[in-house]
C-alpha cells in the first residue's frame, strides 16, 4: 500500500531515505531550509518545500499534520532537531523517526516522545565491523543485545547436505530463515532442502550461538 512520508532535512541521510522510499513506490514531501538541497531530490520527491522545521506555522501551512510518518533528518543542529520533533509530537503525528547525533540527543528525543530514534553512523559502523572481522559474514542486523540476524556464506563442509543432515538448529541453536542461491531466495527452507558451497544463509539466533555457527560453517 502506498504511504505518504515527510522528510525534514536533506543531508546525505535524508536524501538517501527519500530516494529509497520513492523507489519503493511511496510518496514523499521533502523539506529543507536550504533551497540548494531541494535540487537533489527533484526526481524523487513528490513535493518539496523550503521551510524551517522549527517553525510551527510553516509546518502547519505545508499540511505536515496530515501525514502519519515524518522523518527528522536534521543533523548537526541538535536544538533544531529537538524543537522540530517536539512540534511534530504536539501535532499528534503518530510515527516520528528522528536521526540522533549522540547519547544526550537520544535521551532528550526519547523524553519528548520520538517514536523511533536512529543512529545511522553508529549502526552502519557496527555492521561494517562485522564484515571486517569475518569474511563469511555478508550482512548483520542487530535485533537486541542478545539476538541478531546474519548472512553467512556456506562453506564446503556443508556442501550437498540437506538441512536435516547438517542438524544446524539442534547443534548450534540458530534458525535458518532463508537460503539465497544466485538470484533465488528460498524462504523458510524445508528439512530436505540441500545446501551448496557459496549459498548464502540468512540465520537468526543468539549472538554467541551465531559466532559458534559462523566459526564452523
Ligand atoms: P548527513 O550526515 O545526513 O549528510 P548531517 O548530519 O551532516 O547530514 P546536516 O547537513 O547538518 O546534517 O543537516 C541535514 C540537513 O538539514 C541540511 O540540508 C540542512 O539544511 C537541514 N536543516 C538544518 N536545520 C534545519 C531546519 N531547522 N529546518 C529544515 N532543514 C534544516
Amino acid at each position: 500500500m502506498k504511504k505518504q512520508f515527510v522528510i525534514i532535512g536533506l543531508g546525505r541521510f535524508g536524501v538517501s531515505v527519500c530516494s529509497e522510499l520513492h523507489e519503493l513506490g511511496h510518496e514523499v514531501m521533502a523539506i529543507d531550509m536550504n533551497e540548494d538541497k531541494l535540487n537533489e531530490v527533484t526526481d524523487v520527491a513528490t513535493h518539496s518545500a523550503i521551510a524551517d522545521g522549527t517553525d510551527e506555522k510553516s509546518l502547519r501551512g505545508l499540511g505536515v499534520r496530515n501525514f502519519d510518518h515524518v522523518i527528522v533528518a536534521i543533523g548537526d543542529n541538535i536544538q533544531a532537531s529537538i524543537l522540530c520533533t517536539l512540534l511534530l509530537k504536539e501535532m499528534d503525528i503518530p510515527d516520528v523517526w528522528v536521526k540522533a547525533q549522540n547519547y544526550y540527543h537520544h535521551k532528550v528525543l526519547d523524553k519528548i516522545g520520538a517514536d523511533h530514534i536512529i543512529h545511522p553512523e553508529h549502526d552502519m559502523g557496527h555492521r561494517i565491523a562485522q564484515h571486517l572481522v569475518s569474511d563469511k559474514v555478508l550482512d548483520y542486523i542487530e535485533l537486541s543485545d542478545e539476538y541478531s540476524i546474519v548472512e553467512i556464506v556456506v562453506s564446503s563442509s556443508f556442501h550437498n547436505k540437506t538441512l536435516l543432515e547438517t542438524d544446524i538448529r539442534a547443534k548450534y541453536g540458530v534458525t535458518i530463515l532463508a537460503i539465497k542461491r544466485n538470484e533465488h531466495v528460498n524462504i523458510s527452507p524445508m528439512p530436505d532442502d540441500k545446501l551448496f558451497h557459496k549459498d548464502v544463509l540468512v540465520v537468526v539466533g543468539r549472538k554467541k550461538d551465531l559466532k559458534r555457527f559462523e566459526s564452523i560453517s
